[in-house]
C-alpha cells in the first residue's frame, strides 16, 4: 500500500524576514564574505552567548576542518571522538592524516562516555572532540580537566547545540561552544537556526584568533588588510575559502532575530512529547531522553530509544502507515565501510545500541498540536497493543 507522508520529519521554518535581508544585502553592493550581515551575525553571537570570537563558515564541516588545521593535526596524531556522530566530526581530522580513537556512548545517552577517555590518551593524542548530541551537553568539566592535564585541545562539535548550556561544578551555566578551545556550529536546514547550509567556528582560545582569520581567507591576511591594520595583503599560511557570502549571512540573521521565539516553540513541542510518553517510560516500554543534571535542553531533537532493532523497525513502519516520517540516526563510525579496518578493534556496545534503537520523531517549528497528537497516538497504540 502506498501511503502519503503527511507529517515530514523536518520542515525548515522561515521567519519571513529572510528575503527582506537578502534584498538588503544585494542592494548594499557587497555580497561576498564578511559584509554587513556577517558582522551582525558575529556581533549577535558574541553578545548573546559571550563567545570570544566568531567566524561564520559555509558549514559546520568547514568549521571543523578549520579547527583541524588550526591545531596543526599531522599524520599519525590521534584524535578522540565519539563513534556515534556525523561523519564530518571524523572527516575533518582524517583529512589531516589523524588516526581516530573512538569512544563509546554513555549508557543513558548517546554522548561520549567521559569516564573511558583517560585510558585512551597517549603521547600522540592531540585533541578531544566532544559532540553535544541533540544539544545535550557532554560533561565539559571532566573533559577540560583531562585535556588540561595532558595538554591536549578540545574542539566542541556544537553543531546541534545552539542555545544549549552546561552547568559546571562551579554552579555557573555556560553556553555550549564557549568551553572548548574551539567550537563548531551548524546552520544546516535541519538545525534549530539555519540558513540552508552554513556554520560557524568559535575561537575561545585567543592564540588561535589571528590564524583562524587567515586560514578562512585562503591563507592570506586579507581580514587584517580590510580592517586597515596592514597596507597590503599576501599569502602567509595554508588555508582555503571557508567564508560564506553575505547573502547567506543575511538569511541567518533573520533567523537569529527570532531565536527566542523559535526556541520557545520547539521546547513546547519537546515537552509535549515527553509528557505524553511518560506513562510508557514508567512501565518500561520505551526509554525517553535522559538529560544529565548539568545539561540544559535546547529542543534540537526529540528521540526515543526502543528495546531492539526489530521493535524500532516495526515502530517506523507503524508511523509510516499513518503518514508520519520518523528516522533513525547515526550508524556507528567505527563499523563504517571506510573506517572499520582502521579502527583499533574495541567493542563500543552502547554506540551500537543507539545505532540500532534510537528513533527521532518529527520536530519542527510548524508542527501543530493536531499533528503532534496524531504522532503520539500512533506510538501509544503501538506500545499499548
Ligand atoms: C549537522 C552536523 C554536522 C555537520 O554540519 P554541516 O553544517 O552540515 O556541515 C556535524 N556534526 C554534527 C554532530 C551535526 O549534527
Amino acid at each position: 500500500m502506498e501511503v502519503k507522508l503527511t507529517i515530514p520529519f523536518n520542515k525548515p521554518y522561515l521567519t519571513g524576514k529572510e528575503t527582506h535581508y537578502i534584498y538588503q544585502a544585494v542592494q548594499s553592493g557587497k555580497i561576498s564574505g564578511d559584509g554587513m550581515f556577517t558582522k551582525k551575525c558575529h556581533a549577535f553571537f558574541e553578545e548573546r552567548f559571550g563567545f570570544q570570537k566568531c567566524l561564520l563558515t559555509t558549514s559546520c564541516t568547514d568549521a571543523l576542518e578549520m579547527a583541524a588545521i588550526l591545531l596543526n593535526i599531522e599524520p599519525g596524531d590521534e584524535v578522540i571522538l565519539p563513534s556515534y556522530t556525523f561523519v564530518s566530526t571524523a572527516n575533518a581530522f582524517v583529512l589531516r592524516g589523524a588516526n581516530l580513537v573512538f569512544v563509546d556512548s554513555e549508557k543513558d545517552n548517546p554522548n561520549m562516555d567521559v569516564a573511558s577517555i583517560a585510558a585512551l590518551i597517549t603521547a600522540k593524542t592531540k585533541a578531544i572532540v566532544p559532540v553535544h548530541y541533540a544539544g545535550m551537553a557532554c560533561d565539559m568539566d571532566a573533559i577540560m580537566e583531562l585535556a588540561n592535564k595532558h595538554q591536549i585541545y578540545v574542539v566542541e562539535d556544537a553543531a546541534q547545540a545552539i542555545d544549549a548550556y552546561y552547568t559546571g561544578k562551579d554552579g555557573i551555566q555556560k553556553p555550549l561552544g564557549s568551553i572548548g578551545h574551539l567550537a563548531a556550529f551548524s546552520f544546516h536546514e535541519t538545525k534549530n537556526i539555519m540558513s540552508g547550509e552554513g556554520g560557524m567556528l568559535v575561537i575561545n582560545d585567543p592564540q588561535f584568533a589571528n590564524r583562524a582569520e587567515v586560514i578562512r581567507e585562503k591563507g592570506t591576511n586579507r581580514s587584517a588588510f580590510f580592517r586597515g591594520e596592514i597596507d597590503k595583503y599576501g599569502w602567509v599560511d595554508m588555508g582555503s575559502s571557508f567564508l560564506p557570502s553575505d547573502i547567506l549571512a543575511a538569511f541567518l540573521f533573520a533567523q537569529l532575530e527570532s531565536l527566542t521565539d523559535i526556541q520557545t516553540k520547539r521546547k513546547e513541542i519537546w515537552d509535549a512529547y515527553y509528557a505524553a510518553f511518560a506513562p510508557l517510560a514508567a512501565s518500561n516500554k520505551l526509554t525517553l531522553p535522559q538529560m544529565p543534571s548539568y545539561a540544559s535542553n535546547n529542543a534540537h531533537m526529540y528521540y526515543v530509544v526502543c528495546a531492539s532493532l526489530e521493535e524500532r523497525t516495526a515502530l517506523i513502519l507503524a508511523l509510516k502507515e499513518a503518514g508520519i516520517m520518523a528516522v533513525f540516526h547515526y550508524l556507528s563510525l567505527h563499523k563504517s565501510p571506510f573506517y572499520t579496518n582502521k579502527h583499533d578493534g574495541r567493542n563500543l556496545p552502547y554506540t551500537d545500541s543507539f545505532s540500532d534503537c534510537l528513533l527521532r520523531l518529527p520536530m519542527y517549528y510548524e508542527l501543530n498540536a493536531a499533528d503532534q497528537t496524531r504522532i503520539i497516538e500512533v506510538i501509544l497504540k503501538f506500545y499499548m497493543a
